[in-house]
């Protein structure tokens, strides 16, 4: 096979992705697991749990079975949930890989125990976000007799906001524990482990604060950047005051400016409402983007960045949450919207 290097890396740095993990786990004396859905928030799901399970984490969970299956084999003592729980076309796999399904309705239930040879599970109870789970009525009604409950879970609908629904959902939650038999109870996302040690019972499930998001401001100065996009320069060219540059021609030169043309676009995930507001560094200065994102070139004014050419690599302003504040994106969009072309490297 023929080495072909991608124009887009993602540097990552699995030093901050452990020392947030640390930071999160720190926070209670709840044991710290990971969100791992949507192939690790990007990142590449198989890395992330290599570098968490070598620092103690042991419990993981993604969204379906295939990405569960795509972490096979499993290191012996790490336990793997899918958060979706079990649809007819899922119990083959249920059955086979050594994973838990989190159900999320009386249908589900229903399933596990006709087909899931008593095998545990873990259960999801609605306490008021109203997307995945049973009611709590219906958790207390007899539905959830005799079966082996790991993990009875909640998911927290609010938690990156000062709401009274935060509390409302602990309270709905701590009721719950007393009535519902599990081995441990999990409440807590990553905003959520920011409310306090209230929320963390006995498991915390962080996703987006592991991988640089800062869902609340009590993480803020405590979460590490860990996903750094970098791309390369295609083509230099040098315009004219008055000459545009882009499709729409929507930036004008003011004076005599060099230009940089960069491999990435809305295809990997760089979306047009980056324009305007996005940047990239080289040699510690700051080159603004410019005119709109093509499908895979961007163009930045790097009139002030001293000698720069072709094959330098640019490294794109992306720290979450000051991103997200430009662009207008969630802190997840900015993750899971990252596309195929970037070469992942753990730094
Ligand atoms: C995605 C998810 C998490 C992690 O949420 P973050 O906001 O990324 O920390 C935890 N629990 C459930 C049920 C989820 O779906």
């Amino acid at each position: 096979m023929i080495d072909i290097a991608s124009p887009l890396r993602l540097r990552i740095d699995s030093a901050a992705l452990v020392s947030n993990w640390r930071w999160l786990a720190a926070q209670s004396d709840a044991a710290c697991g990971a969100a791992l859905k949507a192939d690790g928030y990007g990142l590449g799901a198989r890395g992330v749990m290599k570098h968490l399970a070598a620092a103690g984490c042991r419990d993981f969970f993604v969204a379906t079975w295939a990405e569960a299956a795509a972490l096979m084999p499993l290191a012996g003592d790490v336990s793997l949930s899918v958060l979706h729980g079990v649809g007819d076309s899922d119990m083959v796999a249920a059955r086979t890989l050594p994973a838990r399904p989190v159900l999320n309705s009386l249908e589900q239930v229903a399933r596990w125990r006709e087909g899931g040879e008593g095998r545990p599970c873990d259960v999801m109870i609605d306490t008021g976000m109203n997307r995945l789970g049973l009611r709590p009525e219906q958790a207390l009604g007899g539905a959830l007799d005799g079966l082996a409950i790991e993990t009875l879970l909640s998911h927290l609908a609010s938690a990156d906001e000062d709401s009274a629904q935060n509390a409302a959902q602990l309270e709905a939650f701590r009721t719950l524990r007393e009535q519902v038999p599990a081995k441990r109870y999990s409440l807590a996302n990553s905003a959520g482990i920011c409310l306090g040690p209230d929320y963390a019972f006995d498991l915390t499930r962080p996703g987006i604060a592991l991988y640089g998001g800062v869902p609340r401001d009590e993480a803020h100065g405590h979460v590490r950047q860990v996903v750094y996009p970098e791309t390369r320069i295609l083509q230099v060219r040098d315009v004219q005051p008055g000459e545009t540059v882009g499709y729409g021609a929507t930036w004008t030169a003011r004076r005599a400016s060099r230009i940089v043309i960069a491999n990435m676009g809305y295809a990997d995930g760089y979306l047009r409402c980056h324009a305007g507001v996005g940047g990239a560094m080289f040699n510690g200065s700051t080159l603004q983007l410019i005119g709109r994102v093509s499908m895979d070139l961007i163009a930045f004014d790097a009139s002030d960045a001293g000698s720069i050419g072709e094959g330098d690599w640019l490294a794109l302003d992306y720290d979450l949450p000051t991103t997200a504040a430009r662009s207008g994106l969630s802190q997840y969009e900015l993750l899971t919207g990252l596309g195929a072309r970037f070469e992942c490297i753990w730094v």
